[in-house]
C-alpha cells in the first residue's frame, strides 16, 4: 500500500470496510447495479478496490444490464448452516457481461432441470430465510 492521496477524481470517500458491498446491494435492489471495471476491461465486484486480474486500483462503475444468463447452477440439499433454513435452493452463477454475480434462485422449483445454462435471469435483493440477511436473488424473467 502507497500512500496515494492524489486519485480525487474517483467515486468519492468509501471506507475500507463491507460498506462498498452493502452499497452494492442497495444498487441491485433499486434496479441500478453496476461492477467495477478496471482500464483493461477487467471486471470485479466490491467490496474489491484492486482489480483481481491484473491488479489496477483504477475501477470504474458501469452500469450492469438488469438481466443475465446463467453460466452453471447448482441445488443445494445440504447446505451450509447460514443456509440452514433455506434449503433446498438453487444457486446459479449468472454472467452479466463484465462480470459474474453468484446468489439464489428464487421464482422457481430447487430442482436440476428448473433452470438451465443461458437462461435470462433477473438480479434482485432478497433475504436469507436463515438469518434475514440481503443476499442477490435471481428471477425467471417473464419471456421478455
Ligand atoms: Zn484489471
Amino acid at each position: 500500500m502507497s500512500d496515494d492521496a492524489a486519485d480525487a477524481a474517483d467515486a468519492g470517500p468509501v471506507p475500507a470496510t463491507n460498506a462498498g458491498y452493502d452499497e452494492w446491494v442497495d444498487a441491485i435492489a433499486d434496479g441500478e447495479g453496476y461492477a467495477l471495471v478496471c482500464s483493461n476491461g477487467h471486471g470485479s465486484l466490491p467490496p474489491r478496490r484492486v482489480c483481481p486480474e491484473c491488479g489496477s486500483t483504477d475501477l470504474s462503475r458501469e452500469p450492469l444490464d438488469a438481466t443475465g444468463t446463467v453460466e452453471t447452477y447448482s441445488v443445494v440439499h445440504v447446505p451450509a448452516p447460514r443456509f440452514a433454513d433455506d434449503a433446498p435452493y438453487v444457486t446459479a452463477i449468472v454472467d452479466f457481461g463484465p462480470v459474474r454475480v453468484t446468489g439464489v434462485v428464487r421464482g422457481i422449483d430447487p430442482e436440476p432441470n428448473a433452470i438451465e445454462a443461458g437462461d435470462e435471469l433477473e438480479a434482485s435483493v432478497g433475504t436469507r430465510e436463515t438469518d434475514g440477511e440481503r443476499i442477490v436473488v435471481f428471477r425467471p424473467t417473464d419471456g421478455a
